[in-house]
């Protein structure tokens, strides 16, 4: 049922806090209520992190990449900690998206749009929102926007002040990013530091090679295009991060003065698919503001259902507007995207699809570790590029889990990475990320045709 009433303005029935009426799945339990109330106050006074110019923009280039002229590359740790706000770990992932990216180009032969899951990527859906160690049994880690990592009953309990202080450093490392952005086109994009630390992986040496193939690409394209073209479009970058934490997305939605809400705390806020269900609290609190906005679709959407979805998200079929990041697993794929593809197309929504090849495949190794096979993610991408081409249709974006650190978390790819590494270099603090290694690995496996 598509409701015409939304036009420009706010939609319907929509207020900024009407996600309250819905039901709140994954929801923050908090002891001191009175704690929350002053917490969320005080956000609500705090100036905005991104501007609503910034975000018009976004939605504009995911336009283009809905009509097929650009690529989005969407990508960063699952769960961002607030000790990574240093100008080393900030440098690093803004660095390995950057230059990956040139490589996604280079494929695809489009522009690409960068966006980090970064600046406030603080709070976790879990599937199990209880963890059992021994004899105890504590609140499952939520993301350092909601409690602490270490299984201590203390460390566990839902603070709400640490929504202050995931806004302090999502407005930290947004600054930084914001100055190394402007920086030196060289130094952006110069990963031999990296590249070395992954010495101990095996052969780097194809690395190497196709950074220093980069450089030279960035130079060419500065001597045709001018300093100023050349690095407005190598670095264009945007901030995104999963709305789940309603109380926290709330206080940073703001009315500007076209009368529109917007949420100011990141450029693009995704729900999760633990949270995308019809009338569900995270998907009222979407639908009125005007982000562009992604919702992960996966096993849990029929395809009808997912009709219902986009037209109650975007019922004016705003170009730009709504991304379906798609996340089905490689066995998965091939069964149930074809029929989502034409449902879309059967009702002539404006959507742009991205692959996220990294949730699907997702398994819990024989010594414990949470990983992902690189066999698989290559799997699920590439027939992703497949069948939406079979279809003609066009998938515009990726979403990886990702970071340039030398991590071992994902096994397989050339670097053979087996199982028995995986407690050697093993950081995330939820999901399994690809390093710089396997992520240039997997770009450059794919075979891209994206003429239509
Ligand atoms: C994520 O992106 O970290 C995540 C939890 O994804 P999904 O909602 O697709 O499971
Ligand atoms: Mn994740």
């Amino acid at each position: 049922m598509v409701d015409h009433t939304a036009g420009n303005k706010t939609a319907a029935n929509w207020r900024p806090d009407s996600w309250k009426d819905k039901p709140v799945s994954q929801q923050i339990k908090y002891g001191d209520n009175d704690a929350l109330a002053q917490v969320t106050e005080k956000l609500c006074q705090l100036p905005p992190l991104v501007s609503t110019s910034e975000v018009d923009t976004l939605k504009a280039r995911i336009a283009e990449a809905q009509a097929g002229e650009r690529f989005i590359v969407q990508g960063g740790d699952c769960a961002e900690s607030f000790s990574d706000c240093n100008a080393d770990a900030i440098s690093q992932k803004v660095r390995s998206l950057l230059s990956l990216s040139l490589l996604v180009s280079q494929k695809t032969r489009q522009p690409i749009t960068r966006i980090g899951r970064i600046a406030g990527q603080y709070a976790k859906p879990r599937s199990e929102l209880t963890e059992t160690q021994g004899d105890t049994t504590l609140t499952s880690y939520r993301g350092d926007l909601v409690n602490h990592v270490h299984f201590t009953e203390s460390a566990r309990t839902p603070d709400p002040a640490r929504m202050l202080e995931g806004y302090s450093y999502a407005s930290l490392t947004l600054n930084y990013i914001r100055s190394l952005l402007e920086g030196d086109l060289e130094e952006l994009f110069n990963l031999d530091e990296e590249v070395n630390s992954l010495k101990a992986l095996a052969q780097h040496k194809e690395l190497h090679q196709s950074l220093s193939n980069f450089r030279q690409a960035i130079n060419l394209f500065h001597q045709f295009n001018g300093r100023q073209t050349a690095h407005k479009n190598l670095t264009e970058f945007y901030t995104s991060h999963e709305a789940l934490h309603l109380h926290y997305e709330q206080a940073l939605t703001r009315q500007a003065s076209n009368g529109r809400w917007y949420n100011l705390s990141t450029h693009f806020p995704w729900v999760g698919m633990r949270t995308v269900r019809t009338d569900s609290a995270h998907l009222e609190y979407l639908r009125g503001i005007a982000n562009p906005i992604a919702i992960k679709v996966g096993p849990t959407v029929a395809a009808d259902n997912l009709i219902d979805l986009c037209q109650w998200l975007n019922p004016t079929n705003e170009p730009g507007k709504l991304t379906l990041t798609q996340r089905f697993g490689h066995q998965d794929i091939a069964k149930t995207l074809p029929e989502m593809i034409q449902a879309i197309q059967k009702a002539d929504l404006k959507v742009l699809w991205s692959c996220d090849p990294m949730h699907g495949n997702t398994h819990v190794s024989n010594n414990g570790y949470k990983t992902r096979d690189f066999q698989h993610i290559q799997s699920e991408l590439q027939q992703a590029f497949d069948i939406h081409k079979e279809y003609q249709s066009h998938l515009g974006a990726i979403h990886l889990e990702m970071t340039g650190q030398p991590v071992m978390e994902c096994i397989g790819s050339r670097y053979s990475i087996h199982p028995q590494d995986l407690g050697k270099a093993y950081t995330s603090l939820v999901d399994p990320r690809l390093n710089l290694s396997q992520a240039f690995e997997l770009i450059d496996s794919l075979f891209i045709n994206q003429s239509q």
